[in-house]
């Protein structure tokens, strides 16, 4: 199958009573072993779910794995990934990762002595210098967020490779329709679903797939000894987002073309930072590792002034953090998903006070167009 009719098709499991084509909501805690004739394939919904199981065989399917994996939230996936781990491993991790996945590797393992340091994402000399005796893996994401700067994803593979080194890829922003590390050479990918596979605004979810058995062993290690499954409530509703994901992506793609398009020639903006852009780094490598360039853009107006009047002024788009929804989505990284991060740091990073962060969704866009020019 094609990647749009597994997206539509990969989820679904029947059910030997009634046939149904919509894959069942095991809503059950525990399950009856008497009634079993031969192999107990279920016995505790933390250990394993059917729902859960379906949509982790999707997603594993999408990505072109060994095994998948469900979990509460993207950053429960993040954290069970990096709990593989063991005290005076060393890490190697992109300075611009998810403000949670920062969290996690300056303030939380930390406690338990694994050692993550920050390199620039594009410096692949200094990554390799980088690399010690203690290294374990390098940890990516690509586009980053909000720069959209992008990651040579095969040259980092080769890289780790020569290296004896694990590569994680966290592939929110791209999805398996657009992006399959693992086809890469990437070992582990990992998602935040509660952004574009989701897509609808209504989930926290996260997935993992693995590229063999051995690391899949090591995640359901963790996945159940550690306990953050996803309920089958929200798998069943993940799964019904993904069977769309096509779809939308198609569309938010087009609407976040001409977006660029647009802004790219308006008076008050001075920078627009897409993937797609004629002009962008990164775009050779990034068509040459992705199936387009997504529906996430940023852009710096000329002034603070504008950018400030912008977030006070929008009206159709959502002012959240977040992305990925059918909704347009505008946030500023300043005050919102980058506020942790100290001023003189964000500002090395190029994370400044008048950037906006844009994640296009399915509006008619000159409905978008209009509200954003009476904004700006
Ligand atoms: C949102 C996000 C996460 C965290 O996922 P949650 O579902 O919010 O826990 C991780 N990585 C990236 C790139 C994200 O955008």
């Amino acid at each position: 199958m094609r990647i749009g009719t597994k997206l539509v098709l990969g989820g679904n499991i029947s059910d030997d009573n009634t046939g149904t084509l919509s894959t069942p909501i095991y809503h059950t805690s525990t399950f009856d072993q008497k009634k079993i004739d031969g192999d107990i394939k279920y016995d505790y919904a933390r250990s394993g779910n059917p729902t859960r199981e379906a949509l982790e065989n999707l997603i594993n399917n999408l990505e072109e794995g060994y095994r998948g994996f469900a979990f509460s939230s993207g950053i429960a996936a993040v954290s069970s990934v990096l709990s593989i781990f063991h005290s005076n491993d060393h890490i190697l991790i992109t300075q611009d990762v998810y403000g949670g996945t920062h969290r996690l590797a300056s303030r939380f393992f930390t406690r338990y002595d694994v050692n993550f340091e920050f390199v620039d994402p594009c410096d692949y000399d200094n990554i390799e210098k980088s690399i010690k005796d203690n290294t374990k893996a390098i940890y990516i994401e690509t586009p980053s967020n909000p720069l959209l700067k992008i990651t040579d994803i095969r040259r980092i593979v080769k890289i780790a490779k020569e290296n004896n080194l694990l590569v994680i890829v966290d592939n929110t922003f791209m999805s398996p329709y657009l992006q399959r590390p693992l086809e890469l050479g990437a070992d582990i990918v990992i998602h935040s679903a509660t952004k574009f596979l989701n897509g609808h605004s209504d989930v926290i979810a996260g997935l993992v797939v693995v590229k063999d058995k051995d690391l899949a062993n090591e995640i359901y290690f963790i996945q159940n000894g550690c306990g953050a499954v996803l309920g089958p409530q929200d798998c069943w509703l993940l799964i019904r987002g993904i069977k769309t994901l096509k779809v939308r992506l198609d569309y938010q793609q087009k609407n976040a073309a001409l977006l660029v398009d647009w802004l790219s020639k308006h008076e008050k903006v001075e920078t627009v930072y897409y993937p797609g852009l004629i002009d962008h780094p990164g775009r050779e490598v990034h068509l040459s590792q992705a199936d387009g360039p997504g529906a996430v853009l940023s852009f710096k107006t000329k002034d603070i002034e504008t950018a400030t009047r912008f977030m006070n002024q929008i009206k159709h788009a959502a002012v959240a953090v977040s992305l990925g929804g059918v909704e347009t989505i505008v946030s500023y990284p300043v005050t919102m998903s980058h506020a942790a991060i100290p001023k003189d740091e964000r500002e090395k990073l190029g994370i400044t006070d008048n950037l906006i962060r844009v994640s296009v969704g399915l509006e008619d866009i000159e409905d978008l167009i209009e509200d954003f020019n009476s904004a700006l």
